[in-house]
């Protein structure tokens, strides 16, 4: 394992997807904590623009962009700064190598997380994991990864991180079962005739976080729940039926466990990610917080209802996925990436979104014991399905 900075030193990180939602929270957590943090690499696949800006602000040893036709624009601008720039999607997988690199944040979206964590993973780095479709994915390669190269995985996912913070000083066998909260997102309320019509700039609207785009459309249809539920499983090392999902629409609760003495313990708060970014980043220890505190008398009602699966298909699906394991979670994910690409072009309806994903669930090929070549090549095969089922 890679030896974290001792104490008084700083821990070295590494932000890949440092322009999106999560890393740009992650900055402002290093901003807030300039003793504790150093930026080392930050990364991002097309917002040159911001990223050359937080490389002069941070100064890191070095920025990757995925996109190689905005590498000249970043070399120009940085020419005056001791900042090594980098291109393409290959460059990612090596800086999260570095020697001089303690912790990598994974924020990318997608698929794209993969490869990259797995490097990581590789170089015996704590990983900070945003990004759970990397454990969607491949959570079982992931894992034993992790274990043969002793990577600790922290969950930035708030509700992993609230079980995580949950089962601190716990012995995870006496877990009887989790609660993973949801919102409900913005669609709570609807019927199917009324879900049927709901446009991407509706979707969009989240009531209580603000994500990038595919996390909020996932967050409106309840795939994001459902990716939630096979990430728990790999983090938690638990079986599907001990995992349960509650409506929660004030986000305050942001998970639980219950234990085999019928006690639970919950981990609450504002929804701020910042909160879980922080932990993450700093585990196992607290730092203070200057972010706004939970008052009790401004949140009086906490409530809780049943989610709907008739109308919001995809969290059945996840369960069905993660029972049927395999490379089915990856095809899931796979479908699930081109159905919320074509919503947010208008060339998908919301519900359509499940079809997709069934679609490519009944029709793909099966591999009970993939290896990441067998995933690689499922992705590749399940977004040509789901392509090809919406015709685009
Ligand atoms: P965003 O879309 O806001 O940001 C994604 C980041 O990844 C950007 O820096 C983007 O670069 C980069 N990126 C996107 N595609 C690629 C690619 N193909 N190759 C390399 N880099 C890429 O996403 P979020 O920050 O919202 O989410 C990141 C992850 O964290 C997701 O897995 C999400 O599920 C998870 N998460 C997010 C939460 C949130 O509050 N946002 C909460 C909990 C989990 P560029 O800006 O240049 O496009
Ligand atoms: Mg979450």
């Amino acid at each position: 394992m890679n030896v974290i900075a001792s104490e008084g030193m700083k821990k070295r990180l590494t932000i890949l997807g440092s322009t999106g939602s999560i890393g740009r929270q992650a900055l402002d957590v290093v901003k807030s904590h300039p003793e504790k943090f150093v930026v080392e690499v930050l990364t991002a696949n097309r917002n040159a623009s911001l990223l050359i800006k937080q490389a002069i602000e941070f100064q890191p040893n070095a920025v990757v962009i995925t996109e190689k036709q905005h590498y000249q624009q970043l070399k120009d601008a940085l020419s005056a700064f001791p900042v090594k720039v980098f291109a393409g999607s290959e460059a990612m997988g090596q800086v999260v190598q570095m020697d001089t690199v303690d912790i990598v944040l994974s924020a990318l979206v997608g698929f794209s997380g993969l490869l990259p964590t797995l490097e990581a993973i590789k170089a015996g780095k704590t990983i900070a994991l945003a990004n759970k479709e990397t454990l969607v994915v491949a959570g079982d390669l992931v894992n034993d990864m992790a274990a043969k190269h002793g990577a600790p995985i922290i969950p930035v996912d708030s509700e992993h991180s609230a079980i995580f913070q949950c089962l601190m000083g716990e012995d995870p066998a006496s877990i009887d079962k989790i609660f993973l909260t949801a919102s409900g997102g913005p669609f709570r309320t609807y019927d199917a005739h009324q879900l049927r019509h709901v446009t991407h700039e509706q979707a969009l609207n989240h009531p209580n976080w603000q994500m990038g785009n595919k996390i909020t459309i996932d967050s409106a249809s309840l795939m994001n729940k459902g990716l939630e539920v096979i990430e728990a499983k790999w983090l938690f090392g638990l079986h599907p039926s001990q995992i349960k999902v509650i409506i929660h629409p004030q986000s305050i609760i942001h998970s639980m466990v219950q234990f085999c003495d019928g006690s639970i313990k919950a981990q609450m708060g504002l929804p701020d990610m910042r909160t879980p970014i922080q932990y993450a980043l700093n585990w196992p220890d607290r730092l203070p917080s200057s972010n706004a505190f939970l008052n009790f008398s401004e949140h009086p009602s906490l409530t809780f209802e049943k989610p709907t699966p008739h109308l919001f298909r995809n969290l059945q699906l996840a369960y069905e996925a993660l029972e049927k394991g395999g490379n089915m979670c990856c095809t899931l994910n796979a479908a699930n990436e081109i159905a919320v690409a074509a919503f947010l072009e208008g060339k998908c309806g919301f519900l359509q979104m499940s079809e997709v994903i069934e679609h490519c669930m009944n029709h793909s090929s099966f591999i009970s014991k993939p290896t990441l070549d067998d995933y690689i090549q499922t992705d590749r095969e399940a977004r040509q399905l789901a392509s090809s089922y919406l015709t685009l």
